[in-house]
């Protein structure tokens, strides 16, 4: 599935020019030309990010951001703040605003791009596409598989999740309650001990060349995904 950016700029040369440079590296775009448009295209489907000129015609870019973080279902749209300012007050009161890059103008292309990737990948970092490979064990979020020295291991859904938040979060403990945010969802209420029930089933699920062992329990805080080998203190 192709990320979709939403691009508001009122200088059409430099709009043409990053959608263009977008598009060619597999990005869908939305563009508005002035602080109106934005907002109007904050609508479902949601852009995945937003790239946003600090001045606008109708009201700044740092408005508009603000905005876009005090509604629930924008709030979590990062946004890369577009400027040819390099002030650093105006850049704290753009952090303080809720954005969470700068690319200050002019940029070459593969720097825009290489931003968008960054932001992409720290703010949602399962989201990224890409197979994940770990000492053996793969996983594919495309199409949902994984397996070991290429066997294929069959796993429930959240077994799945479970293990996908691990691959992409490796040698960092997560607290049971961590766990549930991320891989449950913070609107769930389940309790703590569904994790254990789960971490049982995943590490049964990869027993056989030993990636069970990188799942590991950490007493008193939570479980950590590790190729290191566990102190046996
Ligand atoms: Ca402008």
């Amino acid at each position: 599935m192709k990320r979709r950016i939403l691009v508001v700029e009122d200088e059409a040369p430099i709009r043409d020019m990053i959608t263009f440079v977008l598009e060619q590296n597999g990005f869908n775009t939305i563009e508005a030309q002035d602080y109106d448009q934005g907002i109007a295209k904050l609508i479902e489907p949601y852009p995945d990010l937003v790239l946003l000129d600090w001045m606008l015609p109708g009201g700044t870019g740092v408005k508009l951001a603000k905005k876009l973080k005090q509604h629930e279902h924008t709030r979590n749209i990062p946004i890369i703040m577009l400027t040819a300012r390099s002030d650093e007050d105006d850049k704290v009161r753009g952090f303080e605003a809720g954005i969470d890059d700068y690319v200050t103008k002019p940029f070459s292309p593969k720097e825009l791009i290489a931003r968008i990737k960054a932001v992409i990948r720290r703010v949602s970092p399962t989201s990224l596409e890409e197979t994940l490979d770990f000492q053996g064990l793969t996983l594919d979020p495309v199409a949902h598989r994984v397996s070991i020295s290429g066997k294929s291991v069959e796993l429930g859904p959240t077994e799945f999740r479970l293990l996908h938040f691990f691959m992409t979060h490796t040698e960092r403990v997560y607290s049971r309650e961590q766990l549930l945010d991320n891989v449950w969802g913070t609107n769930v209420y389940v309790e703590d001990r569904t994790v254990d029930v789960h971490i049982r089933r995943l590490r049964k699920a990869i027993t056989g060349e030993g990636h069970e062992n990188f799942i590991q329990t950490v007493r008193g805080s939570g479980y950590r995904f590790s190729g290191k080998i566990k102190s046996l203190i």
